[in-house]
């Protein structure tokens, strides 16, 4: 059956988990005294009327506004929901803020991060450029204390200003794998309550994958000289407490020696790694076995590809150096300039399956794959209501851009230069189901690739035409875009056009358009598959936090696998009790424990059922049709070795990839989405 929003009015299109918990909880308007003041037809409404405000026909545009969102077709992230049309104004989901080498810096930007997470966005930073633990701070004739002694503070604020916001405040810590202190930056999430508030993701340069090709070791440098790192004593007691040999009285907080046998890098180098006052290299295999173990263990750190990011940014950082990007936002979708943000949007793939559409498996025969799931796609997709969506939410994250208020003056005059806007997809599982194409397959990663190259181009296109109506971004002089044919493979995978076309320069409006974000509540609100993740699984508990579900967690139904069951005459009530049964016992191991058809199961292939290639070929597809990045998970088993991880990280870089996240199933004890219940 396709997947339609029925209903006449705003409340009877919504599921009961959105109109009840989860739109109450953090997105309705509220008095001073916490009543609530309006209904989720009136948030809509608030919304469409706020952002369209920036047209000069306001009417016309906040009633399509209107029409997309409550139809769920298109759903701004969260902050444009809880704060378009309200007292915050505040509309982006994602800021990066790196601090300076300086204590003042340090500190200011604890503050400013501290404004975001009020208005319910989340910060990146990249620490790269703070000086390392034991050099030398000139004033004082100190020692330095390092980043991630300084990303604790950072920590301990998000944590304490996130019971006053909406939702937690979610960061990002970056530091590059060249700075003297990554040994401690891999392994500062070791202890499961430690940085808590933080993703962590080492920058990856193109220099330490040579190094790692060759075996070889690879020059590590001080951000505050710009020279190569002169070894001081706190970096070598540090990386040489990690030999067979050294004295485990001797090992600082948090070293890899602590953790008994399963230990990384310690055999090889049995040699003093650094020697104090040398030059110093690392061994690109030791820095590499601390990634790994770390992303075995609880998933941390992610990999982010940053000089891939800076190849592919809409600036020439070469020449253009000050606009280079260091970091990511918290859930990695969106490489930013420092002191940039950026709104994100999700067209809902789900409801994009033609009225009549046809199955996969009448296409399925041999030629050419390509071809064969274009011409299958000309008749599956409901084209023209995708284009419409598409156009609808680029100008509609462009309005956001002009209304939204801003934190700090450095971000407003970042973000007004640039433009840059986020949209990408939600329901992409879903829409695969209604086709017949299994998520991961073949014809999967060919359909992500041309529907995500679809909606890229048109929503290219649209900030093209917005440029004509309104103006270029300020500094589209110093883009890529004003010399297409300089940079004609980057201008050709960003725009789908031919750089001769546009020799006098390609005019746009934002800086960059496509990103894939988690859409991890957008997509409870408009109930389907997360961004472009599998169908996490058909019944699970969803731990979102107290104020949404209450003491109780949230038991939540796939609810098209129950149409699906229900189409195919399966008793769906009966499956339902079967399945709430076996989680209240904690027996429940994934659909397979229900009594359904395999033909459906089949369809229904769940993040842990997935093969890590079907998750990383997905991801690269997309990758490859989005100007921002990708977020998502590529969940392995449980059981899955530190080479399987390795290996999972390799094939995501190999593909194109520009952060890379892998989770072992079960390796932290919170998760967000879980089988079993929170104890
Ligand atoms: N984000 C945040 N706090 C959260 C969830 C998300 O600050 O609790 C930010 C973060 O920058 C993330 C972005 O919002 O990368 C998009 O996340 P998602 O799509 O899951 O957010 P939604 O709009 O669905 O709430």
């Amino acid at each position: 059956p396709r997947k339609r929003v029925t209903g006449d009015t705003v409340e009877e299109r919504l599921t009961a988990n959105a109109r009840e918990r989860i739109l109450p909880a953090r997105y309705l308007l509220r008095d001073e005294d916490g009543g609530i003041l309006e209904t989720p037809a009136e948030m809509f409404e608030r919304v469409a009327d706020a952002v369209a405000s920036a047209e000069d026909d306001p009417e016309t545009w906040s009633d399509r506004f209107y029409e997309t969102m409550t139809g769920l077709e298109f759903l701004p992230n969260s902050p444009t929901l809880m704060n378009a049309g309200g007292p915050l104004g505040q509309l982006a989901a994602c800021f990066v803020l790196s601090p300076d080498d300086d204590l003042d810096d340090i500190f200011d930007t604890v503050r400013q991060a501290a404004r975001v997470f009020q208005s319910g966005g989340g910060v990146g930073y990249s620490f790269s450029d703070l000086r390392p633990r034991g050099d030398v701070v000139a004033e004082t004739g100190g020692v330095a204390s390092g980043p991630v002694s300084f990303m604790r503070v950072y920590d301990q604020m998000c944590e304490t200003v996130k019971a006053g916001g909406k939702r937690r405040g979610a960061q990002m810590g970056v530091l590059r794998v060249d700075h003297p202190d990554i040994g401690r930056f891999c392994v500062a999430k070791r202890e499961e309550d430690s940085l808590e508030n933080f993703n962590v993701s080492v920058a990856v340069t193109e220099d330490f994958w040579a190094a790692l090709e060759a075996d070889d070791s690879y020059e590590i440098y001080n951000p505050r000289t710009g020279d190569v790192h002169e070894v001081s004593e706190a970096t070598a007691a540090f990386y040489n407490a990690s030999r067979a040999d050294a004295d485990p009285r001797a090992v600082p907080e948090n070293v890899w020696r602590d953790y008994g046998d399963d230990v990384v890098g310690v055999d090889e180098f049995r040699g003093d790694l650094v020697e104090v006052g040398e030059p110093m290299s690392l061994p690109a295999r030791f820095v590499w076995r601390l990634v790994v173990d770390g992303a075995w263990r609880n998933g941390e750190p992610g990999v982010f590809e940053v000089d891939r990011a800076n190849r592919e940014h809409a600036f020439d950082v070469d020449t253009h150096p000050g606009h280079r990007i260091e970091a990511t936002n918290p859930c990695g979708e969106q490489p930013l300039e420092d002191f940039e943000a950026c709104n994100l949007g999700h067209v809902n793939l789900s409801l994009m399956a033609a009225e009549d559409a046809p199955l996969w498996s009448d296409f399925e025969h041999g030629g050419d794959l390509e071809a064969r799931v274009e011409a299958f796609l000309a008749e599956a997709l409901d084209v023209e209501r995708l284009d419409r969506v598409t156009r609808w939410g680029t100008r509609f994250l462009d309005d956001v851009v002009t209304v939204s208020e801003y934190p700090l003056p450095e971000i407003r005059e970042t973000v007004a230069d640039r433009r840059k806007i986020g949209l990408g997809v939600m329901g992409f599982a879903e829409l695969l189901v209604q086709l017949g194409v299994r998520y991961g397959s073949d014809a999967s990663v060919e359909v992500a690739d041309q529907v995500m190259a679809r909606i890229d181009h048109v929503a290219t296109a649209t900030s093209r035409e917005l440029a004509a109506e309104r103006g270029r971004f300020p500094r589209w002089d110093e883009s890529k875009y004003a010399h297409p044919t300089r940079y004609a493979s980057w201008f050709r995978r960003h725009t789908g056009e031919d750089p001769e076309d546009w020799a006098d320069g390609f005019p746009i409006r934002n800086h960059g358009v496509t990103s894939v974000a988690p859409t991890g509540t957008t997509s409870m609100i408009a109930d389907t598959s997360g961004g472009c993740e599998p169908i996490y699984e058909v019944v699970y508990f969803k731990n979102v936090g107290r104020d949404v579900q209450g003491a109780e967690p949230l038991v939540e139904f796939d609810d098209y696998f129950l149409r699906v069951l229900a189409a195919n005459d399966v008793d769906v009530d009966a499956v339902e009790a079967e399945a709430k049964r076996l989680l209240g016992e904690g027996e429940f191991e994934g659909a397979h424990s229900l009594s359904v058809p395999g033909e459906i199961l089949d369809l229904f292939p769940t993040a842990r059922d997935l093969p890590m290639e079907a998750h990383v070929r997905v991801q690269a597809a997309f990758q490859a049709n989005v100007d921002g990045a990708v977020s998502k998970t590529i969940n392995v088993a449980h059981d899955a070795t530190r080479d399987d991880v390795a290996d999972a990280y390799r094939l995501a870089v190999d593909l194109g990839c520009v952060g890379v996240t892998v989770y072992r199933a079960g390796s932290r004890t919170a998760q967000v989405l879980t089988t079993k219940p929170e104890e």
